[in-house]
């Protein structure tokens, strides 16, 4: 069960987003994670040039490929780029992502689900964005857990969060 707490966090981190993606930076991600004793979600948003390379529409095969690698890449190493703590065991799973493609810029947008076997309050989390996409060189991401709410800019070199 999601609880009103993580709902209202969401949808006011939301309008955040949305405020912001129509002034996207190059090179700054956002990310919002909110967990719910053993369950989390998270939304993540970048432009498409952080992820791969470029914003224009992908119409040839070369910017097909290029563009599908990088959401692939998304999907399978978010465990990679939000690192819990290994004895929690959470798996995290893409539930939806996109390429919202504009005249001039393009913004990614995912959402993932994050299921773990024991709660995260009191834990650390790892962030390390550029470790998979070198092109985030910025990433703001707040995160709430319980009565924890914490936001923090991870620069190229990761940063480590705890949840208490
Ligand atoms: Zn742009």
């Amino acid at each position: 069960m999601i609880s009103l707490l993580l709902v209202s966090f969401l949808s006011m981190a939301h309008a955040d987003e949305q405020k912001a993606q129509k002034a996207h930076v190059h090179g700054e991600a956002n990310i919002s994670i909110a967990f719910d004793g053993k369950k989390g979600r998270m939304e993540f948003h970048a432009p498409s040039e952080a992820l791969f390379g470029f914003e224009h529409e992908a119409r040839s095969a070369k910017d097909r490929a290029k563009k599908d690698q990088a959401m692939t890449k998304l999907e399978e190493k978010m465990s990679e780029m939000v690192v819990l703590a290994p004895e929690l065991k959470c798996e995290i799973k893409k539930e939806i992502s996109e390429v919202i493609q504009s005249k001039d810029h393009g913004d990614v947008d995912a959402e993932f689900n994050i299921t773990c076997e024991q709660p995260v309050v009191g834990t650390t989390v790892r962030l390390q964005f550029a470790k998979v996409f070198p092109g985030i060189k910025k990433a703001k991401v707040d995160v709430i857990a319980g009565d924890v709410q914490k936001s923090v800019i991870v620069k190229k070199g990761g940063e480590s969060l705890e949840l208490k």
